[in-house]
């Protein structure tokens, strides 16, 4: 049956796949399921199955761990093993699904809400932590469980892309399947500021949030239309329209491969001015998904990420590791390395950040750091050390006070530093925070660069939390405010001679990157793939053409009517380039 859902954009362009549909992680929100009567020995089947492969994978991780790590840091996987091994806990299993009937992922979620009230009123963190040992390594069972669902539909013969609808934008959502097998993504909540969406953005996946209810309205299977730009999906489509919706996905392919090669050139304005224009990385393997020819360096490692992939903090020797890799598929271009900014929605499964009320105003950044120092001291050593491999650029993220970069820098004086005889690293701060922003002169005398992160910028600017759909209206990066800050964030960079950078995902938005190249900045970073389209969008534009939208916008008095004239100069000179390539 044909039906369309409505939602809000998230990131561009368009799919065509079959849903999946993905299970939550956390195992109280499964819905109960049983199976029908004489099918219980196959869904006992299937949950043995499955225990064994997570013990398997558990194994293999400790097996890993022990070798990269020491076994002392492998022992916790043997514990997991023998939890999953428990003759008591296969017995409990054993009777809910002969006798009660329950499939497979609810017997477990069964047994691990067991486990909760066990421990429930007992006081003691020790307990709590029992509790969650206990629970962990069910969980790996319930993913196991979910895998082999997503392998029968992705399994050889019946692959083909997928469209995954889940409740919430996370950024392992992304990381899930291969990036080609992904056609889009549908989900409940996740705004467009989240994390989940700056990396489903950074891959190209056409996303749309905001479909209340998404995963009791449709069904696996289903074949789906995904239209990013336009925030909803279609399920059920007609033939010659999903034939329509392949031509546009085809097309839009195309055109970025024929700006792949005038996006190889450094980047001008028509008049011959240039923009330095980099890329924002996640993980070393982001850097796959671009051309790296096309970018003067990397302006912004997010190096959390690569962290989360892990099973626990990697050391110095580990971490050297990652950032050489960078380093050297960057042959000599520079590499901004930003410090950890966990904290919010962005957490290290082995490291425990207290609970918070309010996380997007808490212990986030380089206030972790700052208070938790090793974890600080062990990056700051490998990206010193890491100095050996390339040009290595030091930059840190949620700066509240100038002090804090005061800190940092004795931090570094008392450390082996590979590239000494080069001279110091060169330090920068992002500038996000409101405060930090009315302190720049200050901030100027500390640091070597700044790079402006408008994503949080606005979150505080306009004090709502960027994850948070009930105040999603009011987050508003093109509101007149928030340009009026970075028009004066540009001027006061250049009056400093010290060019800073636009990292937000502003940067990479057409309308986005003309504004901050007509208000003075010379510098932006921005997912791998948008590069090609921002070069020849300034190819195309006059400096003051620029400047003149740019004033405009400045003099609107709302978000919507800045936008529009910002859109209106974007959409004449994308016109002209999509005119040039003989695409329309
Ligand atoms: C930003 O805040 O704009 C930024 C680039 O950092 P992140 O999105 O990782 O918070
Ligand atoms: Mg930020």
């Amino acid at each position: 049956m044909r039906q369309e859902l409505v939602g809000v954009p998230i990131s561009p362009g368009v799919g065509v796949g079959r849903l999946l549909l993905v299970a939550d992680e956390s195992p109280d929100q499964l819905p109960l399921r049983r199976v029908p009567e004489g099918e219980e020995e196959a869904a006992w089947r299937e949950l043995e199955r499955a225990r064994r492969q997570a013990i398997r994978r558990l194994a293999q991780v400790q097996e890993r761990t022990a070798r990269e790590l020491g076994i002392q840091e492998a022992a916790i996987y043997a514990a997991q093993q023998a939890v999953l091994q428990d003759p008591q806990a296969k017995a409990a299993l054993e009777r809910m699904v002969f006798e009660e009937r329950l499939a497979p992922e609810s017997a477990i979620a069964a047994l691990i809400e067991r486990f909760g009230r066990l421990f429930e009123g007992l006081e003691g963190g020790d307990l709590k932590n029992w509790a969650a040992d206990l629970r962990d390594p069910w969980t790996v069972v319930l993913r196991e469980l979910q895998s082999e669902r997503e392998g029968s539909l992705l399994g050889p013969g019946d692959g083909g892309p997928v469209v995954l609808a889940a409740e919430e934008l996370t950024p392992s959502l992304v990381a899930r399947l291969p990036r080609e097998r992904i056609a889009g993504i549908l989900c409940e909540r996740g705004g467009r500021y989240s994390h989940g969406a700056v990396v489903a953005r950074s891959h190209g996946i056409p996303t749309v949030s905001g479909l209340d209810q998404l995963r009791s309205r449709v069904r696996e299977g289903e074949s789906c239309i995904v239209y990013g730009d336009e925030g909803r999906a279609l399920l059920g489509a007609a033939e010659e329209e999903r034939e329509q919706a392949l031509q546009r996905a085809a097309q839009s392919r195309s055109v970025a491969e024929a700006l792949l090669e005038g996006a190889r050139e450094p980047a001008r304005l028509a008049d011959g001015e240039t923009v330095w224009i980099q890329a924002n990385i996640e993980t070393p393997r982001d850097l796959d998904a671009f051309d790296l020819r096309t970018v003067d360096g990397i302006g912004l490692f997010r190096t959390e990420f690569a962290y989360m992939e892990r099973p626990s903090f990697p050391s110095v020797e580990e971490q050297v590791g990652i950032y050489r890799s960078v380093l050297e598929r960057l042959e000599g271009k520079p590499v901004t390395f930003r410090t950890l900014d966990v904290g919010g929605d962005k957490q290290l499964r082995y490291l425990t950040l207290p609970e918070e009320r309010n996380p997007a105003l808490g212990w986030r950044g380089l206030r972790v750091g700052l208070v938790w120092q090793d974890l600080l001291l062990i990056q700051l050593q490998a990206l010193l050390a890491s100095r050996a491999h390339g040009r290595v650029r030091i930059l840190l993220p949620m700066v509240t006070l100038v002090e804090e970069v005061a800190r940092v820098k004795a931090l570094l004086g008392g450390l082996r530093d590979a590239g000494a005889e080069r001279g110091p690293a060169p330090l920068g701060a992002m500038v996000e925070v409101p405060a930090l922003m009315m302190s720049m002169r200050h901030l100027l005398d500390e640091v070597d660069f700044f790079s402006v992160g408008t994503n949080d910028l606005t979150q505080y600017l306009f004090a709502v939390d960027r994850d948070n759909p009930w105040v999603s209206s009011l987050y508003q990066p093109y509101h007149p405010a928030h340009l009026r800050v970075l028009r004066n964030l540009a001027r006061l960079g250049a009056r400093a001679r010290r060019p800073p950078t636009v990292c937000g995902e502003l940067a990479g938005q057409h309308a986005g990157a003309l504004f901050l190249v007509g208000v003075g900045f010379r510098s932006l970073s921005m997912a791998g793939n948008f590069v090609p389209e921002v070069k020849a969008l300034l190819a195309r534009a006059d400096k003051e053409v620029l400047q003149a939208a740019a004033a405009r916008a400045l003099r609107a008095r709302s978000s919507q009517e800045a936008r529009a004239v910002l859109e209106e100069t974007a959409g004449g000179l994308w016109r002209g380039v999509l005119e040039d390539l003989g695409a329309v």
